[in-house]
């Protein structure tokens, strides 16, 4: 069998998917992917936990079996979770076979075998009935399918399927919600990474300027995110033209809809200036009441005495194709448009 792996284009920056062989050693890629650090992020599974085994409570109050589909199991770790919760039972869908093979040790040596289900397959291959993957649909959806732009690892499609065909109508869903963020900024340093600006060199003569061509310079270029750090940007590298507006949410216990479509928000600058970028970063919502609560917003917004350093969610960077002058007072409209798997923003004047 061929597993796909991703790869970034050095050309475009834009990752890719290549096919590898069944010989490929898969041991430098999971090398290089970030499941030690998800294992490491305390915060991230602490939090899972208590939704976990919130979302187990609810269901056996409610008289009914536990059954947990866990998409995306990696390690197991979500799955032994929810079976230390007292699920009755998990099916633990992995579509990459290194991990799958992983999960299934790992299960096994934390003694949980009569309890999980490792499944290798993507779950829209997954079956539900008596000589199917799954014996039934499941009442808990489990899942930890985000990359830093919430969607870019194929979330929507996959809940989407799942329900459709995987889960039980008003299922428990862990997360329970997801919320994407947005404030509008100006920033020298960060537009220039997506700009062409003067280039100073020294020559033997003195100093010279390479000016590039002005379609060039114009060009808006791939509208891609940049994911950074945002924790470590200076705040005087960037001014902040407008409040943290909410872009949209996901209900992931209601039926999704992964198709493209957009989010439209109304903005008041707090200050006049360029609007150059769209900072962006999501909060997950562990359970319905909103008290479990992950969080990706940064120190400027949120300053938390337990920061939580993690690697494999971010926060986003997203350049405007133009830079538009805005005027404290006057609205404007940002609208993030997304397909299945990206997002990228538009600014228009009221
Ligand atoms: N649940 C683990 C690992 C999360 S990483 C944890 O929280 O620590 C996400 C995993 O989901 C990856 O191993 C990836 O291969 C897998 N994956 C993503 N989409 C999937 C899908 N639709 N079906 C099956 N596996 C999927």
């Amino acid at each position: 069998m061929k597993t796909f792996c991703g790869r970034a284009n050095p050309t475009t920056g834009a990752m890719e998917w290549l096919e590898e062989d069944e010989d490929y050693d898969y041991h430098q890629e999971i090398a290089r992917s970030r499941y030690a650090d998800m294992l490491h992020d305390k915060d991230r599974n602490m939090k899972y936990y208590q939704g976990i085994r919130a979302a187990v409570s609810r269901v056996k109050e409610r008289g009914e079996k536990a059954i947990v589909l866990d998409i995306g199991t990696g390690t197991g770790l979500l799955s032994m979770m929810a079976a230390s919760a007292g699920a009755d039972f998990c099916y633990a869908i992995e579509v990459f076979k290194p991990m799958a093979n992983a999960a299934v040790k790992i299960v096994e040596k934390n003694g949980f075998r009569d309890k999980i289900k490792v499944i290798n397959k993507h779950s829209t291959e997954v079956t539900v009935g008596p000589d199917g993957d799954m014996q039934c649909r499941a009442n808990i959806l489990v899942t930890e399918l985000f990359d830093t732009e919430l969607i870019g690892e194929g979330a929507l499609p996959t809940y989407e399927h799942a329900h459709k065909y995987l889960v039980q109508e008003g299922c428990e869903a862990v997360p329970h919600r997801a919320t994407v963020y947005v404030q509008l900024v100006e920033s020298k340093r960060m537009w220039s990474w997506n700009k062409l600006f003067p280039v100073h060199v020294e020559a033997e003569d003195g100093e010279k300027i390479i000016v590039s061509p002005s379609e060039m310079e114009n060009c808006p270029g791939v509208p891609s995110v940049c994911d950074i750090q945002l924790n470590q940007m200076p705040s005087g590298d960037f001014t902040v033209l407008s409040d943290v507006v909410t872009m949209f949410s996901v209900d992931f216990s209601k039926p999704v809809r992964s198709a493209s479509t957009y989010y439209r928000v109304q903005l008041e600058p707090v200050k006049s200036g360029k609007a150059q970028i769209v900072l962006s970063w999501w909060d997950i919502d562990m359970d319905p009441s909103g008290m479990i609560n992950c969080t990706m917003a940064p120190y400027w917004v949120k300053s938390t005495s337990a920061f939580q350093w993690r690697d494999h969610w971010m926060q986003c960077v997203y350049f405007l194709p133009n830079e538009e002058p805005v005027l404290q007072g006057e609205k404007v409209y940002l609208t993030a448009c997304r397909d299945e798997y990206s997002m990228w923003y538009k600014l228009q004047k009221a």
